[in-house]
């Protein structure tokens, strides 16, 4: 999809969205990020800091969000001035001392780069500056930036990596204040690298973006192909469906307007129904509204003179009262309802959903597939569950491609072959495949599931994008609920944490399998993009910034060690490597995430919950800046990130397999 700011559209009617489109925005601090979480802005998971302290963060907007956005501190980052660093005051720098917290080098398919975590004690007032030298008398210098979220001073980074020439050996930061120190540079990632696969390693088996009608076939035919293998697990929710009630707008917004629904779903006869608005011709008659076949036919009322007189509220009114009728009206939300109504032709009711007759309009069946030889419980389980969020495409072929590897592997390779016997593998694909389709045939940026749950003002056809619960914001701990932040209650918000925490079926699947199958201890939350590898805690309460419980030492290094190990893999791939400081808890690296999944696994079930954020920045050596993949990249681009992420999988169960109970 592109990232050109939308055009309106032209003639759009009163049933038609506002176009969307994904921009980068960009904000003076995280505090104004916060800012637009709770106002609602549908933010994507690539946040970028920037040099003079402002942050730049991806987003859905449409026109009307934007100019909304803007008293919040939001502007578009192409019209964001670029200021140079230079330009920050350096004359009251205070006097301070300086801790290096890391500093690593890595290479990517990129070249060489570098990047440092450091701290000073006079905190964001401090301006640190790195200086490197490496090998082949290459040398350089770099500003920092100060990272401060909810108020409280994190240490100073890099916005991003840095190129650096070659491998840098040593730096030191000083600061304006006269700080100074020193430090070697170690490699980045540096865990322990993957087995050399064994000749005749069968990869690459995902060929296309897939629907979840796809996704569910090739599951199917994996477990048909594998019956020794696998076990095919349909969970237990079945979602609501790829399915929305008819509607019609009669009228003419802003004033003297009715929105019109069907009690049925569309597919199940509400877009056979019409509606009409008549002038009866006559004075001094009722308004009255009546049914007939499929037709309904509202009579407005009139004075003695013969004039129509019934208001957009009496409308409404007079079509919820009348006994027998298949649809519901309400007054259009700009409307006081005392516009008078006009006569209207008949309207046919539609759900406005897009999708070939051959997408299934019922509730939808979530699958998992269970791969592993010894399939009792008795093996160290590992799930990996991906689409939470609609329109991340590329995710579920993460999920997929792992699976064949696993499956296609297992008769030739050794290696693949441990990982079956000593683990127990549960994958689902799609977790979200309604909102998945609505992505997929009539909203791309779709992020939440289909479901609605705001009232009548605010459900008319035109606010249908914005419907949803965020599934992946509906769990049970640090919700919303609890007053952690990070999800909203605001049923058109792109992070809307629903009515209650597991009011959904999509998150209630999740939760089901680790109540069932009490062998998981790992799980891997695939999501795109900007290339993150994430673990608890994933939110923080407002007030004070007071986090989730942090693990333990021991548990921090468990997650740190393990990630260098699966970085490692995915690095093989094609050189891509997650930064180190997109490496670590979410509340650290990205932001508060309230009501996550991954929280609710490792708090309440013990498991050892990871998110990916695959989708890495893209290096571009001409503008020499990183560029974002967005949610659909090219198939090429969705390709090969599904290649190096279902790698990075494989070793997370191959950590599984060395696991032992502690
Ligand atoms: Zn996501």
């Amino acid at each position: 999809m592109g990232a050109q700011p939308s055009t309106p559209a032209v003639a759009a009617g009163p049933a038609d969205p506002e176009p969307a489109s994904l921009v980068t925005l960009s904000v003076p601090d995280r505090a104004a990020m916060e800012r637009l979480v709770a106002s609602g802005a549908d933010l994507t998971e690539r946040v970028r800091p920037q040099a003079d302290g402002s942050v730049q963060v991806d987003a859905v907007v449409t026109e009307s969000q934007l100019e909304a956005l803007r008293p919040l501190g939001a502007t578009l980052a192409s019209e964001a001035p670029q200021s140079p660093p230079q330009a920050r005051a350096k004359a009251a720098a205070p006097q301070d001392q300086i801790v290096i917290e890391r500093a690593v080098w890595y290479e990517s398919r990129d070249g060489y780069f570098l990047s440092v975590e450091a701290s000073s004690s006079a905190a964001q007032a401090a301006d640190l500056t790195v200086s490197w030298r490496g090998k082949k008398g290459t040398s350089g210098q770099a500003e920092m930036v100060a990272y401060v979220d909810a108020g409280q001073y994190l240490g100073h980074q890099f916005s991003t990596p840095v190129p650096a020439g070659n491998q840098p050996q040593s730096i030191t930061v000083t600061s304006a204040g006269g700080g100074q120190a020193e430090a070697k540079v170690r490699q980045w990632p540096d865990g322990d690298r993957p087995d050399r696969a064994s000749r005749g390693y069968q990869k690459d088996f995902v060929t296309q973006y897939m629907t979840p009608a796809q996704l569910n076939e090739r599951v199917k035919d994996l477990h048909r192909r594998y019956p020794k293998l696998t076990d095919l697990i349909t969970l237990p929710y079945k979602t609501n469906g790829y399915r929305r009630h008819a509607q019609a707008v009669l009228g003419t917004p802003p004033a003297a307007a009715v929105v019109v629904t069907s009690d049925a779903y569309g597919s199940e006869g509400g877009n056979d129904l019409s509606v009409e608005l008549v002038d009866p011709g006559a004075p001094d008659r009722p308004l009255q509204a009546s049914l007939d076949g499929k037709l309904v036919t509202v009579s407005l009322a009139t004075d003695a003179s013969g004039a129509l007189v019934s208001t957009a509220a009496q409308v409404a009114a007079a079509i919820n009262a009348a006994a027998g009728l298949p649809v519901k009206a309400s007054v259009y939300r700009t409307d006081p309802g005392a516009g008078v109504m006009a006569p209207a032709p008949a309207t046919q009711l539609d759900d406005f959903l897009n999708a070939p007759a051959d997408v299934s309009r019922e509730p939808a069946e979530v699958l998992a597939l269970r791969i592993g030889v010894h399939r009792d419980g008795s093996r160290t389980g590992v799930l990996a569950y991906s689409q939470e969020h609609a329109r991340e495409w590329v995710t579920p072929l993460v999920s997929i491609e792992a699976a064949e590897r696993l499956l296609r592997n297992y008769a030739g390779d050794k290696a693949t072959r441990k990982l079956l016997e000593r683990t127990d593998v549960f994958i689902v694909p799609v977790v979200n495949p309604d909102g998945a389709n609505y992505s997929f045939y009539d909203f791309n940026s779709q992020r939440k599931n289909m479901t609605n749950h705001c009232p009548p003002q605010q459900s008319d056809p035109a606010l249908r994008n914005q419907w949803g619960v965020d599934v992946n914001r509906n769990y049970a701990a640090g919700s919303v609920h609890d007053g952690y932040v990070g999800g909203s209650t605001n049923c058109q918000s792109g992070s809307y944490a629903g009515p209650a925490e597991h009011s959904e079926p999509e998150s209630r699947n999740v939760m089901w399998l680790a109540d069932t199958y009490r062998n998981i201890k790992f799980a891997m939350n695939v999501h795109s993009y900007g290339g993150y590898f994430m673990w608890p805690p994933g939110a923080y309460q407002a007030e004070g910034r007071v986090t989730l419980p942090r693990p333990t030492p021991e548990e921090e290094e468990f997650f740190l060690d393990s990630a260098r190990t699966i970085e490692e893999a995915i690095v093989a791939e094609r050189g891509t490597v997650i930064w180190p400081q997109q490496t670590g808890p979410v509340t650290d690296v990205l932001y508060s995430a309230a009501g996550n999944s991954a929280d609710e696994l490792w708090y309440d079930y013990g498991i050892y919950g990871w998110d990916f954020e695959v989708g890495a920045d893209l290096w571009n050596s001409e503008t020499r800046r990183w560029e974002p993949v967005g949610f659909q990249p090219p198939f090429s681009e969705g390709h090969q990130e599904a290649m190096e992420f279902a790698a990075g999988l494989i070793s997370l169960i191959g950590i599984a397999a060395d696991y032992r109970d502690r």
